[in-house]
């Protein structure tokens, strides 16, 4: 059997990695500044969390949903304690289009209805709820006519206001647009969508799939405008590589049993990974790390003539040049070993390092920038 073509791929085959280090089958070395789209948060193969994990599978790797797992409790206890969302309950599934499932899901039960707002360019998966408020029509199969959601452009308070009514179970936004090329919700916005969903009993939903897990200086991108929303969802960095995710629930949303479900979620393995990320992240420092390095990255970028805008925050960074960078991206990864990445806006360059990055490697990568850019 051969596998279904569905992924463009670079010919390098990574067999080892550490850190921000991966090597390929030859030896070759190479600098992870995009972790697979921000998967890795602590860095590759973190001692802590390849201790959890292997002393984990040797007791118990996954047992079903319909029986104790303290294990969930555990990560549930940490999750809010890192979090601030104390009060919140969570409910753990596998992977970021899952999550928002069951977020959507989650509105539609809890107000009786079915109209979604979602913002323009916006990604939040590729399965049918998801993908309905996905702003991206080659993915869109003709099943998913049946949802209705309603984009607003970003940051347009006036559309914002005109797209809500009674008839909205809930406002779906990315704490900062990934795929789309880094574009972040203003204070403003967040705020009004807030208190939009409050007049209108509507749910107001965060998807940090990506921006979340301490990338951005903060656990979730949208602690920085103060607002919080019903519903959280989380994946990508949660388990470093494990396919984990899971939903933030506010109190004010009851559960039935029955009401959402899934075999794999919250199985003992990618709690051990998840918990383990956690510990590495609050031992570490690592918000911190995003802050600081972040911020200098986005320093040095700014500072270089080809660079438009620099967009972001923390450690989850878009650079837009004055030329698309697929080139330039090339030239990174071949020529010096530097994996970045892309976004739909094809001038922008795509920075997700792990964040435990060090200010060498990036400065690693500045000085090999600057030669592409300098021939
Ligand atoms: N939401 C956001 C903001 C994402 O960036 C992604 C993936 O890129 C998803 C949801 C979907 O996550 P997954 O691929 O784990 O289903």
């Amino acid at each position: 059997m051969e596998l279904f073509d569905v992924y463009p791929l670079y010919p390098i085959e990574p067999v080892k990695a550490l850190g921000s280090k991966l090597w390929d089958k030859n030896g070759t070395e190479y600098l992870d500044l995009y972790g697979g789209h921000a998967v890795i948060s602590i860095g590759h193969s973190h001692p802590t969390y390849v201790e959890r994990v292997t002393t984990q599978i040797q007791k118990i790797g996954f047992y079903s949903n319909a029986v104790e797992n303290s294990l969930q409790k555990e990560l549930a206890l940490k999750m809010g304690q890192i979090s601030g969302y104390y009060d919140y309950s969570l409910f753990l599934c596998s992977t970021g289009a899952e999550a928002n499932e069951n977020a959507l899901k989650l509105a539609s039960f809890h107000t009786g209805r079915k109209k979604i707002i979602a913002v323009e360019n916006a990604f939040h998966g590729r399965t049918s709820g998801a993908v309905a408020a996905t702003h991206n029509p080659k993915i869109i199969a003709p099943f998913n006519a049946d949802h209705e959601v309603a984009f607003v452009p970003m940051n347009d308070l006036e559309a914002l206001e005109l797209a809500f009514s009674d008839e909205v179970a809930g406002f779906i936004v990315e704490g900062i647009q990934g795929v789309a090329g880094l574009y972040t919700p203003s204070n403003q916005f967040l705020k009004k969508a807030k208190s939009l969903c409050e007049a209108h009993g509507a749910i107001f939903i965060l998807d940090e799939v990506q921006s979340g897990s301490g990338r951005t200086g903060k656990f979730f991108a949208h602690q920085h405008a103060n607002i919080r929303p019903d519903i959280v969802t989380l994946a990508k960095g949660m388990g470093n590589g494990f396919p984990v995710a899971c939903v933030f629930i506010s109190p004010k949303i009851e559960p039935w049993h029955g009401m959402l479900g899934t075999t794999f979620g919250g199985n003992h393995l990618a709690c051990a990974a998840a918990l383990a990320v956690l510990e590495v992240i609050s031992k570490e420092e690592l918000m911190k790390n995003a802050k600081d390095l972040g911020e200098y990255a986005m320093q040095q970028l700014s500072e270089i003539e080809q660079v438009k805008e620099v967009r972001g925050k923390g450690l989850m960074i878009g650079a837009e040049f004055d030329f698309p960078v697929a080139e330039l991206r090339k030239k990174l990864l071949f020529e010096h070993k530097i994996f970045t990445g892309s976004a739909a806006n094809k001038n922008t360059l795509r920075l997700l390092p792990s964040l435990s990055v060090t200010k060498e490697e990036l400065d690693q990568f500045f000085k090999a920038l600057k030669k592409e850019l300098n021939k």
